[in-house]
Parts: C-alpha cells; structure tokens; sequence
C-alpha cells in the first residue's frame, strides 16, 4: 500500500501563532482562552498542561488575562471582556480580521449581510454579534428563507469552501433577480490550499484519511469534500483511531488533515499506517 499525503494539510499559521501566543504568554502569567483555541484535543491538553485554563463564558473567567482565539470574537464581547477589568490577549487571526471588515463595509454600504457559514460556529457569531441585521446561510433551503432585500452583501466564514459560497451567492441572484447581489471572497488562503490539495489526492486514492478533531468544522468540510472525489474516506482524530480492516484491498491511501491538526499528529497516523502496512507483509 502506498501512503500520499496532501500537498497542503494540517495546521494553518493563524492557529499555529495563536498556539504560540498562548504558551508565551502563559510563561509569564496565569492565562485563560476563552472557547476552543483549535478544535484538536491534543493541543488543548498540552495548553491544559501548561497551566493554562479554557473555559467558554466571561463570567467564569478567574486570571487577570483572557485570550481571543483565532476565530475572533465581535466588539460586543471584547468590550465585555474589557468591562469586566480584564487584560485581553487579542489571537485573532489576521484572515478573520479581514472578515469582519468586509462584512462591516457592505453593511455601511446599504447591503444585507448573508454569511454563507455554519449559525452557531464562534467565528460567525463573532462576524454577526455587532450587526443589527443579517442572515447566516449554508443550504439553498436556507437562501429560499432570506425575505427580499434591495442590496444583498455575501460573504463567507473564512473556513468555507469556495465553491460552496458561489453556488449559494448564484441561488441569491436566482432568488432576487431585481436585487444588487455584491459577493466578498473571505474564504482564507489555508483553506482554498487545503480544499484543493485534498481533492486532488482523493481523486487518486482507493481510501482517503481525513485528520482532525470531531468538531472542527474545516475538517468537516474537508472530509465533504474528500467524499466528492473518493468512495472511501474515513475522519480520525489521530493515530488510534486507525482500523486495521479499513485498509485490507487499498492500494492508495491518502492522508490530509484541517488546519487546527498538528504536523506531529499527523505523522503519528502516517507512521501508524506504515505499521498496518508491513504487519499484514509479515502475515
Ligand atoms: S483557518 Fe484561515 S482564517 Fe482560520 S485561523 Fe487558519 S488561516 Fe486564519
């Protein structure tokens, strides 16, 4: 069996530089991120290790410093934070940045924000917390709900695919023919990388491992996007979730992982694979 690995996996720099301001900033002070830093086990165990605590609401907060993650959080919550007297690490990832910016430009500029995303994911409702009024979308269900708009403003949680967010900006201008339909492309570079790495290597394999945690919505989308091309594509979180029969007539297998997926978690499952490989040589 030979083992591919996507030309472009794993973890993006916006995750990796959070990570890294976490443990700096934990060296020096009692630190608490508020949500999920990554969606990835083994990393928040490490940063649990480390001493540092994790929780989701404000009010549980008991260190001086609090940290935003990568995904960002609207200036509703940051001001929440602030009005509580804590010090705020800010990791928001620059690409996310940019995502709040555009949907506040098309919303000064007269348009509707939809975000095509996933409602209750941490970066959206940081996207959507300050605007008066939007609509979040992810099916053409969704889109035969919006009620009309003169201007309709499209943009998309950074993690989204592509293709995904033209196919639901296309169902809009269907929808609304006499409406200004204005599409921002927010979708981050990492992704667009990773999405079509991944495509490229299902299209060549007999199973296709997709790693990453079971939450994490950028593997969700990766392992969606694996199927379209691959018959077989299996979503592990790391090495021992490997079954040893998913593997009995493959020639290829590929491996890709998301972006909040370490290098070493995904060289622990390439390793693994390479045991299963020469355990059934030696059988
Ligand atoms: S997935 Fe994209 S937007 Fe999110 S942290 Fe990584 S680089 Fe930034």
């Amino acid at each position: 069996m030979r083992v591919l690995r996507a030309n472009h996996l794993g973890m993006c720099f916006g995750v990796r530089d959070a990570i890294e301001m976490a443990r700096e900033a934990a060296s020096r002070e009692p630190l608490t991120i508020l949500g999920e830093l990554v969606h990835n086990e083994t990393v928040l165990d490490e940063l649990r290790a480390r001493g540092i605590r994790l929780c989701r609401e404000i009010d549980d907060v008991d260190t001086s410093s609090v940290m935003i993650t990568a995904h960002g959080a609207s200036e509703r919550r940051l001001a929440a934070v602030r009005a509580r007297g804590l010090r705020v690490l800010d990791a928001t990832c620059p690409l996310v940045r940019a995502a709040h910016r555009a949907v506040a430009r098309l919303a000064r500029e007269g348009f509707h924000p939809v975000i095509v995303g996933t409602r209750d994911h941490v970066e959206v409702r940081g996207l959507t917390e300050d605007l008066a009024d939007f609509d979040v979308v992810l099916s053409e269900e969704d889109v035969s709900r919006l009620a009309s708009r003169r201007r309709f403003g499209i943009l998309a949680q950074t993690t989204q695919p592509l293709d995904r967010v033209h196919d639901l900006a296309a169902c809009v201008r269907r929808r609304f023919p006499d409406s200004e339909v204005r599409v921002v492309d927010t979708v981050c570079a990492p992704t667009k990388l990773r999405q079509r790495a991944a495509a490229e290597l299902a299209g060549r394999c007999d199973v296709t491992i997709v790693i990453g945690g079971a939450h994490s919505n950028n593997t969700r989308e990766l392992a969606a996007t694996c199927r379209r091309h691959c018959a077989r594509v299996v979503h592990v979180q790391g090495a021992g979730d490997l079954q040893a029969e998913w593997f009995d007539d493959v020639r290829v297998a590929g491996i890709t992982a998301g972006t909040s997926t370490p290098e070493s978690v995904i060289d622990g499952v390439q390793a693994r694979l390479k045991d299963l490989v020469k355990g059934r040589v030696a059988a």
